[in-house]
């Protein structure tokens, strides 16, 4: 029951037991808006001082072990650019 609760819920239910195992930002598609960053509730993203190949700065990983799968930054990305996956 519980998990059909979370499932019903996903993903705006937390827990602090999932973890990531790697969160994979798309270089090419990405345009730096930063939205990914603004909404992470863990301080995971922060914006890279380089520049993809548009002349835009696209964010990197600072923390994967403070990531909590939540996916905000996968859903609120405009341009899909953002994977997370999760630790099994
Ligand atoms: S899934 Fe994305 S928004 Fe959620 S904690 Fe991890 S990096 Fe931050
Ligand atoms: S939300 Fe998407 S497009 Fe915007 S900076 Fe993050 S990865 Fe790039």
């Amino acid at each position: 029951m519980v998990d059909r609760i979370k499932l019903l819920l996903y993903p705006f239910v937390i827990t602090d037991t999932m973890k990531a195992s790697s969160i994979k930002i798309d270089k090419i598609n990405c345009k730096g808006c930063g939205i990914c960053i603004d909404v992470c509730p863990k301080k995971v993203i922060a914006n890279s001082e380089e520049i993809n190949e548009y002349g835009l700065f696209y964010p990197y990983i600072i923390n994967l072990d403070n990531c909590i799968v939540c996916r905000l930054c996968e859903l609120y990305c405009p341009d899909f650019a953002i994977d997370v996956e999760e630790k099994k």
